[in-house]
């Protein structure tokens, strides 16, 4: 890696230099949830044991604790559950050290933010947003995984998954600069990252080297993008005017207050042009880099983006193939309007040389809910849509924000042209009959259209669902006599409830669900029914680089 890089820290921090804009969308009632804002409902009255993956229930005897200022839950001892170790890495705003669960002794990373650090509204709204983002978009395989979220006096900690093999930016020092065939392999992975961003309607915008994580030390470990300290959800068309990001990956049109996710294309575009060469592309140019290295300011660096002028002269460009300078360019385009999308870039030539079949199909997050919400039988539906009444706001407010951009008339529910045109925004091309049948499918009552909540129950992820006091809270909504089991009838009544029963499904249900046969259904055969077959919870297959 040249110099560039290496002298880049000075330069390299987040800049934040906000203003009104923060992408937030005007406040609006949220009573439906409100009184769950802990993301925690009662925990179970009969012993059940909670899973590893759940959030630890509020120990019984203890006093209320008081709510936190920046989480809007209660005040919590990270140290109960982790004990901390040694420190992993730091950034702009937090310190990260190795943690481990003391109940079942898996490790974790802990992001620690100090609450003096925030210093105004503002702050505290990014580091609520950021644990919003990260729960709204778990169960991506290339996206850190958010464990859970503590606040005590001093700090915010964010539990997340660990990544074990250090930074991408260490990686790519240690390399030098990689072949073009590695370099592809990479890119492919992090423009997939960026497509599922943007599918699932949020922005990064703090993409660099340092913001990617390998999960182990292992040459061809999985890529995991962090930090969404700086990210934000937005909607087709909406513009962002405040200057976020890090001076070497800044989009002009960042500079100019004027922009939308196009901006983590241009940052990845950098990337890119490092990967093959070794040092960033606005120092590049001999006349710049005489220029900037005499300042090395930021605002050096931001003219030289603004300028536009990309260095393909010096070694070794030069023997740099022409596709992969093509693509870099088409990444770097100064207008966002003509920069390649990120499933435009997956589809360059370059990127699908020596690499996977083109054209597959690009996961899309939401569409692979709404067809495995499909797939449910009715009574599991329902059961879904009993716990999405339980999830906090935090963890549903990415899809609320969803739905609010399908939605496009305002009108509180979701019309088949609506779902269509939201899906293929994200760069979905469905049939009019594969949309009808997820429409059916979220459509609950049936009346034609997707309201809020049908929304949320079908597009929330699984493993939301797939907490034991979830679980159990869901369990003794259907049990209304207390009994211990669903009866028939028990649960026919649940069925017309929700508008859902039409006479034919009962006994079905019962064939797949009622494993003992005895015609009622216990709590057992009822958490064996949840956590059926929902693929989503299964390791899915990862892109590596070598
Ligand atoms: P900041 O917002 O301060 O930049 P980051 O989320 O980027 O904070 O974390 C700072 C650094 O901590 C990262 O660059 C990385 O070195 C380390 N780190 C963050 N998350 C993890 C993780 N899940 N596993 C291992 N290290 C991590
Ligand atoms: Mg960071």
């Amino acid at each position: 890696m040249g110099n560039c890089c290496s002298q880049g820290n000075a330069t390299d921090a987040p800049v934040n230099t906000d203003d009104n804009n923060k992408g937030e969308p005007t406040p609006e009632n949220t009573n439906d949830r409100s009184n769950n804002a802990g993301g925690n409902a009662n925990p179970p009255s009969t012993p059940v044991k909670p899973s590893p993956s759940a959030s630890p229930p509020p120990s019984k005897g203890a006093k209320v604790a008081p709510i936190g200022p920046v989480l809007g839950r209660p005040i919590e001892d990270v140290k109960n559950t982790y004990s901390i170790g040694k420190e992993l890495g730091r950034g702009q705003f937090g310190v990260t050290h190795l943690c481990t669960h003391k109940a079942t002794g898996e490790q974790y990373a802990c992001k620690t933010i100090a609450k003096r650090k925030l210093v105004n509204k503002d702050d505290i709204e990014d580091v609520r947003r950021e644990v919003q983002i990260m729960h709204h978009l778990t169960g991506q395989p290339n996206i850190v995984e958010l464990k859970g979220a503590f606040e005590d006096k001093h700090s915010v900690h964010l539990v997340m998954e660990l990544c074990a093999g250090g930074e991408l930016f260490d990686r790519i020092i240690a390399k030098g600069h990689y072949t073009e065939r590695a370099a592809a392999s990479l890119l492919r992975t992090i423009v997939q990252i960026v497509h599922t961003c943007h599918s699932m309607g949020v922005i990064h915008r703090d993409l660099k080297p340092e913001n990617f994580l390998l999960l182990n030390k292992d040459e061809n470990s999985p890529l995991k993008v962090t930090d969404f300290g700086l990210s934000v959800f937005y909607k087709q068309g909406e513009l962002f005017k405040d200057i976020v990001g890090s001076a070497y990956y800044i989009a002009p049109e960042v500079l100019k207050r004027r922009y939308g996710p196009e901006v983590d294309i241009w940052s990845v575009g950098v990337m890119l042009y490092i990967l093959l060469c070794g040092v960033p592309p606005f120092l590049g140019c001999q006349k710049l880099r005489e220029e900037l290295l005499l300042t090395e300011s930021e605002h050096g660096i931001f003219n030289a983006i603004l300028r536009g002028q990309i260095d393909f002269t010096s070694d070794p460009w030069p023997s740099i193939s022409p596709a992969a300078k093509d693509l870099v360019r088409k990444m770097l385009h100064t207008d966002p309007k003509q920069r390649l999308t990120a499933f435009q870039v997956l589809n360059h030539p370059w990127i699908k040389e020596d690499g996977e079949a083109p054209d597959t199909p690009l996961d899309n997050a939401v569409l692979n809910r709404l067809k495995q919400f499909r797939a449910m039988n009715k009574f599991k539906k329902v059961a879904l849509r009993v716990i999405a009444g339980c999830l906090s706001e935090e963890e549903i407010r990415g899809l609320k924000e969803m739905f609010r951009g399908m939605d496009t008339d305002n009108s509180g529910t979701i019309t088949l042209e609506e779902l269509k045109q939201g899906l293929s925004k994200q760069g979905t091309k469905l049939s009019e009959y594969e949309v009808k049948q997820l429409m059916e499918a979220a459509d609950a009552d049936g009346n034609g259209t997707i309201d809020y909540d049908e929304f949320i129950t079908a597009t929330m992820h699984l493993n939301r669902m797939d907490r034991e006091e979830h679980l159990y809270t869901a369990f003794q909504y259907f049990d209304k006599d207390n009994s211990g089991f669903i009866t028939t009838e028990e649960l026919e009544q649940a069925l017309h409830e929700f508008g859902m029963h039409d006479g034919r499904d009962i006994k079905e249900i019962l064939s797949e669900v009622d494993a003992d046969n005895d015609g009622r259904i216990n709590y057992d055969e009822f958490v064996a029914m949840m956590r059926k077959g929902n693929p989503e919870g299964q390791p899915k297959k990862r892109r590596d680089f070598g």
